[in-house]
């Protein structure tokens, strides 16, 4: 397995039309400010890990831009994987990642994650997480990609739901951290090269200059630059924009993972279908009733999601048909029903039930491998910035996440960044200053603009040429779009979240597009239509988005 650094293997995209370095003006003189040891920026599982690893000594504020209960985390479905059968061995949940990431995988990442999966676990189960048990046991699952059961889940469907309802409150108990909700996280405050804090807007009180010691940023993925996405409303890409803004290296942003199965009825969100639907033995029907994995990949519909989601999006084509089936009607009713209540409720809002009816569905943006660069301490490339979760780049998806890998990634890195930064908070003078920044830009700010219009139009144009498949021309025509909206949008100053979210999603759909565009080969959950073929001579490496000019 080839090992990939970063640093010496790094392909520049070419530099684009950025935004202001401040998507706000402020003036520190004018501005309430607040000080702490620590600012956690997200209160997903890797923001809430974090600051639980921080001791009560250190202050820790966490900010998360809307209530605590949302974040992707909280609607996780698959659950946790981790090594706790005896038939199963630390060295095989290594060897699915490192295959599932298409030749990008960090080993040495992987082998940190692996082998702390089953503590962190462990520790989850000790502060009152209430995993699903067969006979006494922890139940445990499989997932596409997984070679045995080794995934762990709560509530049935509901993983996300029930172990953020034990970390929130266990965050909640914890004397030293503050949580805000309604607090939305404009951009990292920067002076002579290091990240010195945040500047927010809360609501009720406006513009605040949060400055700490250390900064962890824990704000999650993109997947709303995508029209049909698995992910709920505040996954806008806010903080890789924020961290990209203040200099932070992003890398690998053309790896969006797709999950092969999302509910497609008119009128629904767009509801996951949980892959542990596939692990208890779901199969995959086209239009005309035909089972089309198994003469794809042996491993049928438990093949890894990229390779599951091109062979769907090429039997739509080929079916002229918008959607495929999911067929359960062969397993058995009652474990069907104990195993997936939640999806069993939503789809029987549209009439359908799931232990007989034929499920439509289709792939749609789920996960964001790329992102922030942290090394396997959580270390950004900006000194005082810190990152866990699905806002990080860490090395161990590589180029396509293996099921049930993020929430892992979010605990092990979220802990990592906590030790880590409360080290560093604990090493600086007890003293912190305001220091004297400046946000000052002349804003362009004639006319008023349909910001949902165009946020509607992005997420449009990104599933039709930056989706599961891509080719030059469609990333061409993409890139034109983008870059004509950037040039009226990022040249002006928004006062609420729709504006500064969309400013946010134009920055990272440029940046995903330029990536697309580099990478001129398929590797993972990159498919270029016109380099049809995995090219590791070439492409055996990471590509970082262009500095900020
Ligand atoms: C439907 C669904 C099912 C999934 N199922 C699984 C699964 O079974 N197993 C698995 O391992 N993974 C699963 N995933 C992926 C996994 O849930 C995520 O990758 C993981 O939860 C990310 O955690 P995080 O803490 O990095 O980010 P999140 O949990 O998304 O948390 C991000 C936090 O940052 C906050 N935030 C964002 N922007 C700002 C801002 N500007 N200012 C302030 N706060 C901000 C958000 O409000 C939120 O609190 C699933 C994802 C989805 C959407």
């Amino acid at each position: 397995m080839h090992q990939v650094d970063a640093s010496l293997n790094a392909v520049m995209v070419r530099k684009s039309q950025m935004s202001h370095r401040y998507l706000v003006q402020f003036n520190p003189k004018h501005t309430p400010h607040l000080f702490t040891d620590i600012l956690v920026i997200g209160a997903g599982i890797a923001g809430l890990r974090a600051a639980l690893e921080i001791p009560g000594q250190l202050d820790v504020l966490v900010v998360t831009k809307d209530s605590i209960q949302q974040s992707n985390s909280a609607y996780a479905q698959g659950g946790i994987a981790g090594v706790l059968s005896p038939e199963d061995r630390f060295e095989n949940h290594i060897e699915d990642t490192i295959q599932a990431g298409g030749g990008l995988c960090h080993r040495d990442v992987v082998e940190l994650v692996v082998r702390e999966a089953p503590e962190q676990i462990t520790e989850l189960i000790r502060w009152g997480t209430h995993f699903d048990e067969e006979d006494g046991h922890l139940a445990l699952t499989r997932e596409g990609g997984h070679s045995h059961r080794r995934i762990v889940h709560a509530l049935g469907d509901a993983t996300g739901f029930e172990v953020m309802r034990a970390i929130i409150e266990r965050a909640k108990q914890t004397p030293n951290i503050t949580l805000w909700g309604d607090t939305f996280t404009l951009d990292l405050l920067t002076c002579e090269g290091r990240c010195v804090g945040a500047a927010v807007w809360r609501v009720g009180q406006g513009l605040l200059l949060i400055w700490a010691k250390q900064t962890i940023l824990a704000s999650g993925g993109a997947g709303m630059v995508y029209r049909e996405t698995t992910n709920p409303p505040v996954a806008t890409g806010d903080g890789m924009a924020a961290a990209y803004r203040a200099g932070a290296e992003l890398r690998d942003m053309e790896f969006m993972q797709f999950h092969p199965t999302v509910l497609y009825v008119a009128g629904s969100s767009r509801f996951l279908i949980s892959e542990a639907v596939r692990g208890e033995g779901a199969y995959l029907r086209d239009r005309n009733g035909v089972r089309f994995m198994p003469e794809i990949d042996p491993r049928a519909e438990l093949a890894p999601r990229d390779v599951v989601a091109q062979a769907i999006v090429r039997r739509m084509e080929e079916t002229r048909h918008p959607n495929v089936y999911l067929d359960l009607s062969h397993l058995d009713k009652a474990l069907v029903n104990r195993r997936f209540p939640g999806i069993a409720k939503v789809c029987k809002s549209f009439g359908l039930d799931i232990t007989r009816d034929l499920i439509p569905i289709r792939p749609g943006a789920h996960y964001m491998v790329g992102g922030v660069t942290v090394d396997a301490q959580g270390r950004t490339t900006l000194p005082g910035l810190w990152a866990a979760g699905e806002v990080t780049s860490s090395g161990l998806h590589g180029a396509n996440r293996l099921a049930s890998n993020s929430l892992l990634e979010g605990l092990v890195f979220g802990t990592a960044c906590g030790k880590g930064a409360a080290a560093s908070a604990a090493a600086l003078p007890d003293t912190l200053t305001a220091l004297p920044l400046s946000s000052k830009f002349a804003p362009e700010t004639e006319g008023a603009l349909d910001v949902a219009d165009i946020t509607n139009s992005l997420r449009s144009v990104m599933v039709r040429y930056m989706g599961v498949t891509r080719d030059q021309s469609g990333l061409k025509q993409v890139e034109q779009d983008v870059a004509f909206w950037c040039r009226y949008v990022l040249a002006r100053e928004f006062h609420d979240r729709p504006g500064w979210e969309l400013q946010n999603l134009l920055t990272i759909a440029r940046l995903m597009i330029h990536s697309a565009l580099v990478r001129e080969e398929s590797r993972g959950v990159h498919f270029r239509s016109d380099f049809p073929q995995r090219d590791d001579a070439a492409w055996q490496r990471h590509v970082v988005a262009p500095a900020l000019p």
